[in-house]
């Protein structure tokens, strides 16, 4: 799927490109197409406000109702994990910003997209709209749970952390599919990969990352 073609400030390009190449191929990132759509989205416009300057940092950012947009090479690493061709339907749990979602659209047939904070599910689904997208639904619910009506997937990736992988995102997954997901404590997590293969599930770990944690009925309890 392509993105509607904006004209914009040539320095947020000249930022993109410098990122992509600093941030993310220089830590070993090598799929075109995930560099491709890295360098084509432009993360400034899921970025708040107050912290637009730092969109192309080499960081996390704060977004609104205490949660995050991931550090840019998280995105790419966690999304070259998946492997994708294109013509994949895959289901992102934590839509957030909309950021990882507007990335996924252009590597794959369809992603869903769950968040269960409404007000961020609804200005995701505006921004990815904004840039031109249709191969896309976001969905407001407990992305714990899955989402059990457009199963299976060829890929599942989580962007809030868990302290253990839910049963029903290995059970959605599609033969042949991979789950990407952070696992751990409150404060530190593994990135766990899991493939299906027939009656197999094959799971490895691939590195430290920290996220915000992942609340619902398969994974922390809310403090609210
Ligand atoms: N992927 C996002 C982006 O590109 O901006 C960043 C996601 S942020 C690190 C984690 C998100 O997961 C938060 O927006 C949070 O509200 C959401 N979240 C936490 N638990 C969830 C759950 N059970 N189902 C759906 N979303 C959840």
């Amino acid at each position: 799927m392509a993105m509607k073609n904006k004209i914009e400030p040539d320095d947020y390009r000249c930022r993109r490109e410098a990122m992509v190449d600093r941030q993310i191929r220089a830590r070993g990132v090598k799929d075109p197409r995930v560099l491709e759509a890295m360098r084509t989205v432009p993360r400034h416009l899921f970025v708040p406000d107050a912290h637009r300057t730092r969109s192309y940092h080499d960081t996390p950012l704060p977004t609104a109702e205490g949660q995050t947009i991931s550090q840019p090479y998280i995105v790419a690493w966690m999304t070259e994990m998946l492997r994708l061709k294109g013509d994949e339907v895959v289901l992102e749990v934590g839509a957030g910003s909309g950021y990882q979602a507007a990335i996924l659209c252009l590597l794959a047939r369809f992603v869903y997209t769950i968040e269960r904070i409404g007000s961020l599910a609804e200005s995701a689904r505006r921004r990815l709209e904004g840039l031109g997208l249709a191969n896309f639904e976001v969905v407001v619910g407990d992305g714990t749970r899955g989402l059990p009506e457009h199963s299976p997937y060829q890929g599942i990736i989580v962007t809030a952390g868990a302290p253990r992988v839910p049963p029903l995102l290995v059970e959605q997954l599609a033969d042949g599919g991979r789950l990407v997901i952070p696992v751990g404590s409150a404060t530190l997590q593994v990135l766990t990969v899991i493939d299906k293969k027939g009656d197999k599930i094959i799971t490895s770990e691939e590195g430290s990352c920290v996220f915000v944690p992942l609340v619902g009925k398969h994974g922390w309890e809310s403090s609210t």
